[in-house]
Parts: C-alpha cells; structure tokens; sequence
C-alpha cells in the first residue's frame, strides 16, 4: 500500500463542496489533498441557483469571472399558479444583488464543477481520482484514510480529514453520529431543454398541489433548466435514475397549457430522490469534519445546498487560518456554522410543505404572495446576506 508523510488536511469528496474546500483551504496556507470516487469529475446534468451567499464568496476566491462567462444572472423571479398561469409575485433581482453587494446566478452544474476544479488545480491542490474511502485510522495526531484505487489500496495520511462526500458520507458514518438520510416522499424530475426563443430568461416557479416546477435558463442562456418535484411515497431505489417521462406528464396532467409545453420539451428526465439529515448537534471530531451534504444534507426548498457548502468552505479557512489545522479549530468552525444550517434545513422542509399546499392552506398562501409582491426576496435576506 502506497503512503505519504502526514501533512495538510485530506478532503474526501471533489464535489461542490470539496473543490470549494479545497481551493479556500490553499488560500489559508495549507497543502490539500482531494480523493474523489470518480474517475473523472462530473456533476448530474442540471442547473443550481447561486444565491448572493455563495456568490460573495466564489467572487473571494477569484472565480466570479470565469462563473459568469457560463452563468446566467437572470432578470427577475416570477411566481405563478401551475394551474391557472395566474401571477402570485414578480421580483427583480437587481435591487437585491445591489443591497446585498453580489450577484443572483443560476449555472448548469457541469459548468459549476468545471470552475471550482479549474480553481482548484490553479490553486494548487493534489487530487486523486478513481479513489473511493474505506476507512479512517488515528495516525499520530493526524488521520491515515484507506481508500480503494482499480484493483489495489493506497493510503494518504494527513492532519486533518474533511468529509465531504455527500449524503450517504462515509467520513459520517465513520463519526458513529447515528444520522441517517430521510426520504422527503418527493422525487425530483429534472431536465435541460433548449431555451425556446419565446422563453423568458427569468426563474419560474409554478406552484400547484402536491408538487411545483421550476424553470430558469443556464449555459449562458442557451438552455433551460427544468426541475419538476412532485409527491411520491416510493423511495427511489437508486440516487438518481433515468425519469419516465410519461410519470412526469400524469403528474403535471392538470396544469397549464404553458407548463405542460415546457415539460414536453423535455428530451428525457432524470429522477431525483429527496432525502436530507436531521439537523447534528455537532459534526466534528479530533482531526475530523464534515463539510455540505455530509454535514447538513438538505431538501432543495431552499435552493441552498451547494451554497451552504460553500459557505462552509470559507468558514474553515477562516477557522484554519485563525487557529491552524487543529481539532479545535474544526470545532470552531461547527460551532459557527450549525445553528445557521440547522436553521436552513428546517426552513428547507417548512418550504416543501408551504410550496405543495392544498385548498384553503393553498388560497391562504397565494393571497399572502400577491399581498408581498416585490417584497418576497427580502424575506430570504437572512439567508442571502449570509
Ligand atoms: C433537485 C435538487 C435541486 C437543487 N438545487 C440547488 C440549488 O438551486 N442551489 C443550491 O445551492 N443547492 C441545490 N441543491 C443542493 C446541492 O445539489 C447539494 O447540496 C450539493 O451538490 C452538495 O455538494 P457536496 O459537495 O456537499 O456533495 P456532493 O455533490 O454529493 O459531492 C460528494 C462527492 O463525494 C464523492 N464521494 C462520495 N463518497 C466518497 C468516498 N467514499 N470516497 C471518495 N469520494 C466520495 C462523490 O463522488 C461526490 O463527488 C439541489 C439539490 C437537488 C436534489
């Protein structure tokens, strides 16, 4: 079994999160190692909203510039009843990005993974591909990870261990924290499209019982994004596995004219079970942390996982920076960032219920949108200032 000489911290998982880590990590002075699973790196074919929280921070790290060339900063956010096409709120996004001093982006994911690994690479971390976890040790003060390479084991030592390998974390699992995903009842179905020239560049959110739509264009608007999620009791068996389309069409039968076009166009769907973690009272331990999905897995309502992720990410460069690759500066980063995610994973599950309403509840929540109107952004501001 290959070794090397323990330095500089280990980061499981070269996911959004992981790059993200990895790149603030190097800022701070560190070396950094990233394994990753894959053999190549790549992301589900779909898009992600970039709220102004992880914007702040991608612009720190140098890469706003590159994200834009391939991002979409799209004009306004409009809300409307799936079934009826009625207008429930119209936001633009400029006032936000202007009060809070960073852009709204969405991205193809792809597109996102691309910079963050380009960055990474400029900033000078080591990365590992092909090469899956299988155990962690005690190596001195540091951690000694295993991890399976084609046929063999090699091993990598380091100061400190960061989990960021997603929901079903083995770093967690490691940890003994007795967390484990949930599945949400609700599969998202998702999709890329060509953008119709008729399509407007903004994100829509189509809102209905028992499920919601939404829409926004990315690949530098050539593209919409699509991504369907509606009530299912039957867990998918897979993560993700190719969608039916004709499940997507009986689901969204009801609605209107306007959004069953949209799913028409649709050349295949992928489908997306959703679970996410209870929220951990803590994350870390000795030289171990978790970090994004691993950390705090959470339901799309919020549209924040990545953007908590990185979040995270800077959160322990500044922890390292302050106090070194130390246990207690991994403690003070948990500690920084756990009642905000907590927070957010529960604001997340409130939102699936709020977003799939039925009669009265429904009427109640339609009436309360078009009452805050151009307001409704402002309300997340807690969020996004972050
Ligand atoms: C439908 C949907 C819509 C969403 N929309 C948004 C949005 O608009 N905005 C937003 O901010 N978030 C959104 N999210 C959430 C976001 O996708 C996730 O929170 C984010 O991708 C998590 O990143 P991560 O790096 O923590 O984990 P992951 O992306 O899961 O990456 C983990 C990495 O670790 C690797 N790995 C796993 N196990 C091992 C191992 N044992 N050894 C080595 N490598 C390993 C994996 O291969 C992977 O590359 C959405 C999620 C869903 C499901």
């Amino acid at each position: 079994m290959a070794g090397t000489a323990p330095s500089g911290a280990l980061i499981v998982g070269a996911g959004i999160g992981g790059l993200a880590c990895g790149i603030a990590l190097r800022r701070a002075g560190l070396k950094v190692r990233l394994l990753e699973q894959a053999d190549a790196l790549a992301e589900v074919g779909a898009g992600l909203q970039l709220t102004p929280n992880a914007t702040r921070h991608l612009r720190d790290f140098g890469l706003l510039d590159a994200l834009e060339q391939v991002a979409v900063a799209p004009r306004a956010l409009e809300v409307r009843d799936g079934r009826s096409f009625a207008l429930l709120a119209h936001c633009d996004y400029a006032p936000m990005a202007a009060r809070l001093g960073a852009p709204f982006l969405v991205v193809h994911r792809a597109d996102l993974l691309a910079v963050l690994a380009e960055g990474a690479r400029a900033a000078g971390c080591e990365m590992r591909l092909g090469a899956r976890l299988q155990s962690l040790e005690p190596h001195g003060a540091g951690m000694r990870a295993v991890a399976a390479e084609g046929d063999g084991l090699i091993a990598e030592t380091a100061d400190i261990v960061i989990g960021a390998d997603g929901v079903r974390s083995v770093v967690r699992e490691h940890l003994h924290l007795g967390a484990r995903p949930v599945f949400a009842r609700r599969v998202a179905y998702r999709a890329t499209i060509p953008l119709r020239a008729d399509t407007p560049k903004d994100v829509r959110l189509f809102l209905g019982p028992d499920a919601h739509l939404v829409t926004y264009p990315v690949k530098s608007g050539t593209a919409v994004n699509v991504v369907a999620i509606v009530k299912q009791d039957r867990p998918v068996s897979r993560w993700s596995e190719p969608g039916e389309a004709s499940a997507v069409h009986a689901a969204f039968a009801g609605w209107a004219p306007e959004v069953r076009a949209l799913l028409q166009d649709a050349p295949a769907f992928l489908c997306w079970g959703l679970y996410d973690v209870d929220p951990l009272p803590r994350w870390s331990e000795g030289p171990i942390t978790l970090l994004g999905d691993a950390a705090h897995a959470m339901l799309p309502f919020l549209a924040q996982g990545a953007a908590q992720a990185i979040e995270d990410a800077a959160a322990l460069a500044a922890a390292i920076a302050r106090g070194g690759a130390t246990p207690a500066a991994l403690r003070s980063y948990e500690a920084a960032r756990q009642p905000r995610t907590a927070r957010i994973q529960r604001g997340a599950r409130r939102n699936a219920g709020i977003y799939h309403m039925k009669g009265p509840a429904r009427l109640a929540r339609d009436a309360v949108m078009r009452a805050t109107g151009a307001g409704l952004l402002e309300r997340y501001d807690w969020i996004y200032a972050g």
